[in-house]
């Protein structure tokens, strides 16, 4: 008998379990999969980590999830800046003065201000929208060129029929800076996500390839309170139906090169490329080894976004009415449960960046250890 049973090695898990070691209590983890470390998991592949479960660069305004986080691992000085490639046309991501130049040959703030005002005009009126908010925002030309085929291969749907706001998560500046977040904390974990996590689960016991479903009533009755990072669906056995994400699917490559692209992310927004963007994974440390030394080969990832279906790996919430009417109800259900505390991405069906994962983790830690 534990004190808590945790299912899931993810990040939601690995702060719950690490603070309750931390506080003398009795922890067991379990993981379906063969490794730890949830989605942010990196495989060392000819000693590059590469990111399996898609790019993940740490980005927080949260002070106390970015000490937390300093305590299990040494941050570099990444900053996501993408490369947008357009037919072979490169520009800068996000929208900032260099993109502008290289779009209109404009010097001068005043000169790229001037130009996406003469071209928003074509937009009166609240915007109803993606594409009427990307040309309000920017103009017509960067709507075509670097928004418009890449909205539609990564939401499958034309711009017309997607919510305005999504475009606006992207910072436009009229300034000379190509860091792609607006956050006061940056980098990536040296020598990889799993080492971090491994390092949050010191003496903590985890037993890999377990489902919990496979035999739950036994791992119920082995501890005082579970906590579920799984589907909050799935652990209903779907009674009120399947909830909907978003799912990618990458193609792995290793290159006997140097360098493939020179930049961890570049973008493809072009309609016809099928991938959304390539990541080349050397870059998220420089290029280097551990011990500093240049990488020889490289690995690269097409990322490619397809509708999901039953059975495929759940990656992004579908946060609409549809599903959030959908997650209520689950949601009603979960409260019941007196014993079980349903935690994460998946367990509470939300769009969380890591550090909202950690921060809600750790929220939720406070109260109940
Ligand atoms: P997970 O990592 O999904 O962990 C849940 C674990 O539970 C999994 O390991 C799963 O195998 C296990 N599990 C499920 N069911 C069972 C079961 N029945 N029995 C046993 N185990 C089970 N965030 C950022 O901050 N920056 C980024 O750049 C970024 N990029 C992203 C890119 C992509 C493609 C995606 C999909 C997400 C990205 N995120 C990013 C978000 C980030 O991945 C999540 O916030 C975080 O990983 C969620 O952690 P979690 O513990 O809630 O879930
Ligand atoms: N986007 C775009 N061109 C790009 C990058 C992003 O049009 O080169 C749009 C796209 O609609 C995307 C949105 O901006 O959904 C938000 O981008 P972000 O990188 O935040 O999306 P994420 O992959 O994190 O969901």
């Amino acid at each position: 008998m534990v004190d808590y049973l945790i299912v899931g090695a993810g990040l939601y898990g690995a702060v719950i379990a690490q603070k309750a070691k931390e506080a003398g209590k009795s922890v067991l983890v379990i993981e379906k999969r063969d490794h730890i470390a949830g989605n942010v998991y990196t495989e060392d592949v000819e000693g590059i980590h590469v990111h399996k479960y898609g790019a993940h660069i740490f980005h927080t305004n949260n002070k106390d999830v970015w000490d937390y986080v300093q305590k299990f691992a040494t941050f570099n000085r990444f900053t996501n800046s993408p490369v947008a490639n357009y037919k072979g046309e490169l520009y800068s991501l996000p929208f900032n003065m260099y993109t502008f130049n290289k779009m209109w040959g404009v010097v001068t703030p005043e000169e790229a201000a001037a130009k996406i005002e003469e071209q928003r005009k074509e937009i009166t009126g609240e915007p109803k929208n993606l594409e009427e908010q990307a040309i309000s925002l920017v103009g017509r030309d960067i709507y075509e060129k670097l928004i418009k085929g890449y909205t539609e291969k990564q939401w499958g749907r034309d711009c017309k029929d997607l919510p305005a706001f999504i475009i606006k998560r992207l910072p436009v500046r009229l300034t000379f800076d190509n860091n792609y977040f607006n956050a006061l904390y940056q980098g990536i974990p040296m020598g990889g996500y799993t080492k971090m996590v491994a390092n949050m689960l010191e003496g903590v016991e985890v037993k890999l390839g377990v489902d919990y479903f496979a035999d739950k009533e036994h791992w119920d009755s082995q501890a005082s309170r579970v906590i579920f990072t799984g589907p909050v669906d799935a652990y209903f056995n779907y009674s009120l139906g399947n909830l909907e994400y978003r799912s990618v699917r990458f193609e792995n490559e290793l290159l006997d090169i140097p360098s493939f692209q020179g930049n961890a992310a570049v973008n493809y927004t072009d309609r016809e490329t099928p991938w959304t963007r390539i990541i080349e994974h050397k870059w998220f440390e420089f290029g280097k080894d551990d011990d500093g030394n240049d990488l020889p080969k490289t690995v690269i990832s097409r990322e490619y976004s397809s509708e999901w279906k039953p059975g495929d790996e759940p990656y992004y919430p579908v946060n609409d009415e549809k599903n959030s009417a959908l997650y209520a109800k689950y949601k009603e259900l979960a409260d019941k449960e007196d014993k079980v505390i349903f935690g994460g991405r998946l367990g509470e069906y939300k769009y969380y960046d890591m550090d909202q994962v950690i921060a809600a983790a750790l929220g939720k830690a406070k109260e109940i250890i």
